[in-house]
C-alpha cells in the first residue's frame, strides 16, 4: 500500500488504533466511487502526517462486526482517534482534503500542524483539456476526448454524476426500456469516462480559476494548466431570499425531493413553487407525506397539463394560489412554520408543518469564473453552436449554458459537441 498507511483487520484494531497515541481509520469498500475519490487524498496526507498520526485502512465488507460496533454504516468513513478515544468529526461521502487536514491538525496540535504544512509541495499538472463539472455534459465530453487520445482532466467539487446521481428514476434517457435509477446511470457514465482514460479530481475545492491563462488551483496545492477548458458546472436551485431560508437550509428546508422526501413518511410538508419541477416533485413527495400544501404566487399552475391533472386530483395535496412565503421559522414540535401572504388581500398567516421544499427554478454555477464571460439575460453562459464562449479556448456545455431545454439528453449533446469542437481546434 502506497503512502504511510497500514491495512488491518478487526483483530488488530486494539493494537493498531486504540493503543496508538494518534490514529485515523478509513473504513472502505470496493466498487465505491467516493472511496476511490478519497484514496489518493488519504495517501498523500499520510506522507505528510504519517510520522505523527497512525494511518489505517479497514476493508468494511470483511470486518462488518467491527464496523457495526463503531456505527459505521457507509463507505468511506474516516474516524480520528486520540489515545484510543474518538475525537473530531466523523467524515463520510465525498470527503474534502481540507476537512481531513482540519481534523489531523487538531490531532497533532497547532505548532506541529504549522510545521507539517510546510512539507506540502505545490504540484503543477499540464493537460490538453480541463473539464469543470462531472455531470452528464462533462462526463460525455470526457468520453469523446479520451477516445480521441486527448489528455483530459475532469474536476468536480462534488462526486461525479451531477443531478442525475440524485434523481430517483430516469425514464427518458434513450437506450433503456425500463426507468433507470439515476445513481446507477450516472455511475455508468463516470465509469465509462474513467475507463476511457479521463483523469478525475473529484470532491475537491477549487481555490482559483484564471480562464484567460487557463489555470486553476485545487485543494490548495495542485495547479492544472490546460490548453482548452470546458465549463460544465450545471446549475443549482434558486434561493427565494426569504428570511429564515439560509438559517434552516438543510435543517428543515430542502431543495431535493429525491434526497429528502423519504424523511417525511406520514408527515406534513409545504412545497413552494408551481412550475414543472415543483409539481413533479410534489407528486413524488406525496408517496411519503400525509399532507402537502403547495404555495404558489400565481392563480394557475405552470406545470405540464399531465402533471397538473395528477396534482389537482391528489387528495393529499392542497394548493394556495396567489400566496407567497414571507418568513420561515423553526419550532420544537411540528418543526417548521411558513408565514405566507395572501397577494390579493395582503393578509398573512402561518402554516405549521414538518418540512419545507423549495422549487422555484435554478441559477447557473458560474460564480468562480469572474466577470469576463458573456451571459444571457438569465445569467447563463452564452455559447455558439460549437459551444464556444466569448473567451478564447473556453467552452460551455450542459445546464450552465444558455438554452431553452435542460435535460440529460441536451447536456450529453452539448458535451459531445464541445468535445469534438475542442478536439478539432487542438489538431
Ligand atoms: C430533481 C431533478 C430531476 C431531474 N430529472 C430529469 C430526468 O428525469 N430526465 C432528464 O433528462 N433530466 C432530468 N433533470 C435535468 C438533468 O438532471 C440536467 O439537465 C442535467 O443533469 C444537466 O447536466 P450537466 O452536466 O449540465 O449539469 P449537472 O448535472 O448539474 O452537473 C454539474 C456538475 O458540476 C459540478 N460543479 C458545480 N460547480 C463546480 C465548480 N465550480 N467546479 C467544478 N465542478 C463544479 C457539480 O458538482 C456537478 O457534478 C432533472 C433535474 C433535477 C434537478
Amino acid at each position: 500500500m502506497a503512502g504511510k498507511i497500514k491495512e488491518i483487520d478487526a483483530m488488530d484494531f486494539q493494537k493498531e488504533v486504540l493503543d496508538k497515541e494518534l490514529a485515523v481509520v478509513d473504513f472502505y469498500s470496493t466498487e465505491c466511487p467516493p472511496c476511490e475519490a478519497l484514496a489518493s487524498k488519504y495517501e498523500s496526507l499520510s506522507d505528510i502526517y504519517g510520522d505523527d498520526v497512525h494511518f489505517v485502512k479497514i476493508f468494511r465488507q470483511e470486518n462488518r462486526e467491527l464496523a457495526t460496533e463503531l456505527d459505521v454504516s457507509g463507505s468511506p468513513t474516516l474516524i480520528f482517534y486520540k489515545k484510543g478515544k474518538v475525537t473530531g468529526d466523523r467524515l463520510s461521502g465525498g470527503i474534502l482534503r481540507s476537512d481531513i487536514m482540519k481534523n489531523l491538525d487538531t490531532l497533532v496540535g497547532e505548532e506541529k500542524a504549522e510545521e507539517l504544512h510546510k512539507r506540502i509541495e505545490a504540484v503543477e499538472t499540464e493537460t490538453d483539456v480541463l473539464i469543470l463539472g462531472g455531470g452528464p455534459a462533462g462526463l460525455t465530453a470526457g468520453v469523446y476526448l479520451a477516445q480521441a487520445h486527448i489528455k483530459t482532466i475532469l474536476v468536480d467539487t462534488a462526486l461525479p454524476g451531477g443531478y442525475v446521481a440524485t434523481t430517483h428514476l430516469v425514464s427518458n434517457y434513450p437506450g433503456f426500456i425500463e426507468p433507470q435509477n439515476g445513481y446507477m446511470l450516472s455511475h455508468y457514465m463516470s465509469e465509462q469516462a474513467k475507463s476511457n482514460g479521463v483523469e478525475f479530481r473529484v470532491a475537491v475545492e477549487v481555490n482559483q480559476v484564471d480562464l484567460e491563462k487557463k489555470r486553476i488551483k485545487i485543494d490548495g496545492y495542485e495547479t492544472i494548466k490546460a490548453r482548452k477548458i470546458i465549463i460544465a458546472t450545471g446549475s443549482k436551485p434558486r434561493p427565494l431570499g426569504v428570511p429564515g431560508e439560509d438559517t434552516y437550509r438543510g435543517n428543515g428546508i430542502s431543495y431535493c425531493a429525491t434526497c429528502d422526501a423519504k424523511y417525511f413518511q406520514d408527515k406534513e410538508v409545504v412545497v413552494i413553487g408551481g412550475g414543472n419541477s415543483a409539481i413533479e416533485e410534489a407528486l413524488f413527495i406525496s408517496k411519503f407525506a400525509s399532507k402537502i400544501t403547495i404555495v404558489h404566487q400565481f392563480d394557475h399552475l405552470q406545470a405540464n397539463k399531465e402533471a397538473q391533472k395528477k396534482v389537482l386530483s391528489d387528495e393529499k395535496i392542497e394548493i394556495l394560489f396567489e400566496f407567497e412565503p414571507r418568513e420561515f421559522k423553526k419550532y420544537d414540535t411540528m418543526d417548521m412554520g411558513v408565514v405566507v401572504e395572501d397577494l390579493k388581500s395582503g393578509e398573512r398567516k402561518e402554516i405549521r408543518t414538518n418540512g419545507i421544499f423549495i422549487f422555484v427554478g435554478f441559477i447557473p454555477n458560474i460564480e468562480s469564473f469572474g466577470n469576463k464571460l458573456k451571459l444571457d439575460q438569465w445569467g447563463y453562459l452564452e455559447a455558439d453552436e460549437e459551444m464556444r464562449t466569448n473567451l478564447d479556448g473556453i467552452y460551455a456545455a450542459g445546464d450552465v449554458k444558455s438554452k431553452p431545454f435542460r435535460q440529460i439528453t441536451t447536456a450529453v449533446s452539448d458535451g459531445t459537441i464541445a468535445a469534438i469542437a475542442t478536439g478539432k481546434e487542438l489538431e
